[in-house]
């Protein structure tokens, strides 16, 4: 059955065992696969005990599905985790560590520790296709103690205007996905491969007038948005899109977070991109293609603290 809301999905999956399953389906759709081997079980039975453990008829190690993802060998319940993966993945303006930690009876130090770990998966729902036809790009300042000043200043001097913040790149294609990548700096040099790795070699790409883009571009076709003489506009050639989910991240940051500090800020840019990407999503579809990353995702916590 398809949940819509959370207490559908508290309903569906209203017991310790059913939530364990939903993971275990998740992070082995093709049948349980040992973390330590790598015996199938198909090949090697599996076997499973109390406690939701399981021990391999190969190598005779014991696992829970917990281990190698984000999960973690934690105290915090499968419940727990569902509850918050659907509040992280379906409020579109973000969710801070004070809220989760109300919403799922946890203390704050935990549900931000859960928090990081949950953005650290998510890659922004973009891991395969490149960005084609019409693509949009373009670059803004966030975090730093000026977080919620300059919301709408562009200029080419980048050292005058950047302070202490961090330069996002943002690149969206027309009717499809978003991308945004985090800088401490910006040039011709370091773009270049990000635009590369996101952007179809045929796209057609709008950009204003900066010179960060000349020659990052690799011969793709550019149509230049002339911002400062005021042409916001210029036929076909904007580039609103990007701008328009720059104000919402913004909004987001100011509302929810307030300040992020720049070690943190690509996690908050991926888990935004992946809520923009699945926006026409149902709520389980999300949840599943969310969880569908659960694999190999272990995060010691001195990484999430880097
Ligand atoms: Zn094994």
């Amino acid at each position: 059955m398809k949940f819509k809301s959370l207490s559908e999905l508290m309903e569906t999956y209203n017991t310790e065992d059913k939530c364990h399953q939903y993971f275990v389906s998740s992070r082995w759709s093709y049948g349980i696969r040992c973390p330590h081997c790598g015996n199938h079980e198909a090949e090697k039975k599996i076997d499973t005990f109390k406690n939701k453990l399981f021990k391999c008829g190969a190598c005779r190690k014991q696992f829970t599905v917990r281990i190698g993802t984000f999960l973690g060998d934690t105290k915090i319940s499968y419940r727990q985790w569902l509850a918050a993966i659907f509040l992280v993945t379906s409020h579109k303006k973000g969710l801070s560590s004070i809220q989760l930690a109300k919403d799922i009876g946890v203390t704050q130090k935990t549900a931000w520790f859960m928090l990081q770990r949950m953005f650290y998966i998510t890659s922004g729902g973009n891991n395969n296709n490149k960005l084609s036809g019409t693509v949009e790009i373009d670059e803004t300042y966030v975090g730093g103690k000026e977080v919620n000043k300059h919301k709408s200043k562009k200029t080419t001097e980048y050292n005058k205007i950047q302070g202490d913040k961090a330069i996002i790149i943002g690149m969206i294609e027309r009717g499809g996905d978003l991308v945004m990548k985090k800088f401490n700096k910006l040039n011709k040099i370091n773009v270049k491969p990000i635009i590369d790795q996101h952007i179809s070699d045929t796209a057609i790409v709008n950009t204003d007038e900066s010179t960060i883009y000349k020659g990052a571009l690799s011969g793709r076709e550019r149509r230049i948005v002339n911002h400062k003489a005021k042409q916001y506009v210029n036929g076909e050639d904007t580039t609103n899109r990007i701008e328009g989910s720059f104000a919402h991240f913004k909004r987001m940051v100011n509302g929810i977070h307030h300040w992020l500090s720049h070690r943190h800020i690509q996690k908050y840019t991926n888990m935004f991109c992946f809520r923009w990407n699945t926006k026409k999503l149902d709520e389980h579809s999300r949840i599943d293609l969310f969880l569908s990353n659960i694999a190999d995702t272990r995060i010691m916590y001195k990484e999430v603290i880097a």
